[in-house]
């Protein structure tokens, strides 16, 4: 082949394969995939619960009373939206949420276990893995896609995970995939620290912990914020820990004021991000839990094979890709696995190259398909 035929050839054959690709369809350049621990399904979709609003059953502190003036109405798109006013005033208007099994949308793990590591790692790597059936399981063996897109010059360094639980250094294992890491209790600041860094050090040093792998959601929320203005990531995972430990607590208040606090957190990264020229009208977030929990007087403190209907989970979507269909109805069911190639769907990847057993993305979050062979 002569060079100047060579030069033709792979012109014409970068047009055909190259120019409809994803990365020329899609806007979104960033992703941020946030997980608040085993918040139920039923309070995101119909809001707090009023059989646990009590002491008795809630093992509430706070009185009804005052639990009810934050959370209460007796209208549940109204009580949903007193829990998540972002979730519902922003989220599911501008995008996408499945897993209300009221209204024909079901969202669940696949893992046959539901708690959390099993969980992550299929929401991570797309499949479950039968091996993986403990929290101290240890090193994951398979590979994250978030380890994965880390491998792209693009994203090289500039994927990162900043999570509550210490054992996300596990779930991602931090020694292979060298993901930016800040988990559990670890000191957020290092080096030359400013006044402010070193305020935030103190407090992560002499608090009390209620669980020695796991810091408050409001310790996180500040490094987070710091680093995502100062390193502009572009594949972003956050993990709050607290509606989980509250729920195990049997503390029906505290898990109610962590769900809306999250939430505030969720809108507070949002708004961070849209105010920045590299993540404004470019960036989605997919924003779902690692399990839900049993449902009645008891079983809403626990999760498990013991716990009927903790594998039922709620995703919901939101970004300049996603078509607003809003509060999902009558739709196929979705599940956990299905998040991975989601997450490299929409920064232009097809994640399932390199994990063939990985479950396909979400139908119907991306407006326009995936181009093949990116
Ligand atoms: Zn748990």
């Amino acid at each position: 082949m002569n060079s100047r035929f060579r030069f033709l050839a792979s012109v014409f054959i970068s047009f055909v394969f190259a120019a409809p690709s994803a990365e020329a369809q899609l806007k979104t350049r960033n992703v941020v995939l946030i997980v608040s621990d085993g918040l139920r399904w039923q309070e995101v979709f119909t809001g707090a619960d009023p059989d646990l609003l009590n002491e008795e059953h809630g093992g509430i502190w706070e009185t009804p009373e005052q639990l009810r003036r934050k959370f209460w109405s007796d209208d549940p798109s109204e009580r949903r939206r007193m829990l998540f006013p972002f979730l519902w005033g922003v989220v599911a208007k501008q995008g996408q949420i499945f897993g209300n099994q009221n209204k024909g949308s079901i969202a669940r793990v696949t893992n046959g276990l539901a708690f959390s590591y099993p969980g992550y790692n299929e929401m991570l790597t797309g499949h479950p893995d039968s091996r993986i059936n403990s929290n101290e399981f240890g090193p994951n063996p398979n590979t994250t896609v978030f380890e994965w897109m880390n491998q792209f010059p693009e994203f090289h360094g500039k994927v990162a995970v900043y999570a509550t639980w210490e054992t996300f250094k596990n779930i991602f294992d931090e020694p292979r995939s060298q993901l930016v890491m800040q988990a559990g209790w670890d000191l957020p600041e290092k080096g030359n620290v400013t006044p402010r860094q070193d305020l935030l050090n103190d407090l992560y040093r002499t608090t009390t912990r209620l669980d020695d792998e796991d810091v408050w959601d409001s310790f996180l929320q500040v490094p987070l914020l710091d680093y995502v203005k100062a390193a502009h990531p572009r594949l972003l995972f956050v993990g709050y820990g607290e509606t989980d430990n509250w729920a195990h607590s049997g503390r029906y208040d505290l898990v109610l004021e962590s769900a809306h606090q999250v939430d505030e957190f969720v809108r507070q990264l949002w708004e961070t991000m849209q105010a920045m020229p590299e993540y404004h009208d470019q960036t989605t977030f997919i924003i779902t839990t690692d399990h839900g929990r049993g449902s009645g007087l008891e079983e809403w403190k626990e999760h498990g094979v013991d716990q009927k209907g903790t594998e039922n989970i709620w995703i919901a979507v939101v970004g300049p890709d996603t078509e607003a269909l809003g509060e999902r109805t009558n739709a196929k069911p979705v599940t956990q696995a299905e998040v991975a190639a989601t997450v490299a769907g929409f920064l232009g990847k097809d994640f399932r190259q390199a994990a063939p057993n990985a479950a396909p993305p979400l139908p119907s979050v991306v407006s326009q398909p995936v181009a093949a062979g990116k």
